[in-house]
């Protein structure tokens, strides 16, 4: 078995940017600071979400589309779809 990192099987994949329509979407930021754990900053596996004080960011780049995050909300409040045709990950096997 081979010692390789997650993070280093990841960073062999590749990301097309779909810089001015981000495929999901945080509804209402506020409802976020009042979200008590934020599961979302932690089940990412791509670690789009991140905790600021009390406000969620999201940067989609380099996002899995696994769909953890719009499941993981209790409140609902992630909008989420397929990037569009041509971008998002592409994913290196082997
Ligand atoms: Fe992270 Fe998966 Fe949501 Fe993409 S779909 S932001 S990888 S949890």
């Amino acid at each position: 078995m081979s010692g390789i990192k997650i993070e280093e099987k990841l960073f062999q994949n590749r990301y097309l940017v779909d810089a001015d329509n981000p495929h999901i979407r945080i509804k209402d930021p506020a409802l976020c600071g009042q979200c008590s754990n934020q599961p979302c900053t932690i089940c990412c596996p791509a670690g789009c979400y991140t905790r600021e004080e009390q406000k969620v960011v999201l940067i989609t780049d380099g996002c899995l589309e696994c769909g953890t995050c719009r499941i993981i909300c209790s409140r609902q409040n992630v909008e989420w779809e397929y990037p569009r045709g041509g971008y998002g990950i592409q994913f290196k096997f082997g």
